[in-house]
């Protein structure tokens, strides 16, 4: 018997109400193993602990996460609750920083036509995979105090060898598993950190022969996804672009709750829904958790037993069959289930479809 240690943190939000499905779909593949067996630990982290006195991130919750074969989070961050210095409580950012999850891995794809807001697009036609550099670019002097009084503050873009090299491995694997396709999105036609990035780009690549590469700068990929997303398979990119594309990205198939993602680094792994705590719908159930389930589906292959591999196959196979009906959506679709009934389906499809 395989025990998998998963930690689970729901955040702030819908990061709890979208964590709750995600949980029960877990606890529908947990009856279908027959070799492995989950064992869910929660922890209270985020924005919301923090406004009730606690740490928003404790050491003892970090250890486990290190501990932990996986970690389950759903989204943190709250706007009114913030540091005396102004910044948001952001513990996800201190996660990726800590476990040094380099490579934030955002995969896009359609399921039906009815919810892109672009023409002519079919289910399948928009499937792209976005890798964000995740522990440096310009997010690198975030933690920084901003001098007091000052009329000038600036921030650093940090570009190492090392920390592009091994996104940039990843991001080749990634497309050499796919459609063999990588897009190095950078603004090397303004910032000298950008011209390094892409001169490692370009050395890394001949390791990769079989994979077709090409280069863009950052707003004309942003043009190019909304004209013609179908040209892209996998997207490489510095930390803010990446956060920024991906956001857009999401946009083309449905929007937030419809975009997973993966913070994975050599030794530890964070899967949550590409969005945040959405406080605007917050607290309603109305929350879609099609994000955060396709990113349980992303854990279950990323924790690479035999089991698991066929259980992520399985979930992204029930996703897409409830999906292909278009009157099966919450709200920010256009449809009038909940967060729970949508959980539900996806559950039911999961129970009924595979048989152990
Ligand atoms: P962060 O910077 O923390 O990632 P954000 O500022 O990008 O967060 P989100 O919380 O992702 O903001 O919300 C952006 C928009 O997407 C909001 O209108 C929100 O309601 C919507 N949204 C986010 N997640 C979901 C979801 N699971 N279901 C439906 N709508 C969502």
């Amino acid at each position: 018997m395989r025990t998998f240690q998963i930690a689970v943190l729901p955040g702030d939000g819908v990061g709890v109400e979208v964590t709750d499905e995600a949980l029960k779909i877990l606890r529908v593949v947990q009856t279908r193993m027959k070799s492995v067996r989950f064992e869910m630990a929660p922890y209270a982290v985020g924005a919301d602990a923090y406004r009730s006195g606690q740490d928003p991130l404790p050491e003892s919750t970090l250890a486990a996460c290190r501990e932990a074969d996986a970690v389950l989070l759903g989204a943190m961050g709250l706007p009114d609750v913030r540091w005396p210095d102004g910044k948001e409580i952001a513990p996800q950012l201190d996660l990726r920083e800590q476990l040094d999850l380099y490579r934030g891995v955002r995969p896009i794809r359609l399921y039906h036509e009815a919810d892109t807001p672009l023409k002519r697009y079919r289910a399948g036609e928009i499937d792209l995979v976005i890798v964000r550099e995740s522990t440096e670019g310009l997010f690198s002097t975030r933690l920084a105090q901003r001098p007091h009084g000052a009329d000038e503050v600036l921030d650093n873009l940090k570009v190492t060898r090392a920390g592009s090299e091994r996104v940039f491995r990843a991001a080749f694997r990634i497309a050499g598993q796919r459609r063999k396709r990588l897009s190095l999105i950078d603004k090397a036609n303004v910032l000298p950190s950008m011209v390094f990035f892409r001169e490692v780009f370009d050395a890394i690549a001949c390791e990769f022969p079989d994979v077709e590469t090409d280069r863009l700068y950052v707003d004309c990929a942003a043009l190019f996804l909304l004209q013609r997303p179908q040209v892209f398979d996998v997207l490489v990119t510095e930390n803010m672009f990446g956060d920024i594309l991906s956001d857009l990205a999401a946009g083309l198939v449905g929007g937030m709750g419809m975009a997973p993602s993966a913070d994975i680094g050599d030794d530890c792994a964070v899967f949550q829904p590409a969005h945040g705590s959405a406080p605007d719908i917050a607290g309603r159930g109305i929350a879609n958790p099609v994000a955060m389930i396709l990113s349980v589906a992303m854990m279950l292959d990323w924790l690479d037993h035999a089991e698991t591999t066929v259980a992520a196959e399985h979930l992204r196979a029930a996703v897409e069959r409830v999906l292909a009906n278009p009157n099966q959506r919450t709200a920010d679709l256009g449809g009038k289930l909940s967060t729970s009934e949508m959980g539900n389906l996806i559950a039911a499809e999961l129970e009924q479809t595979w048989h152990a």
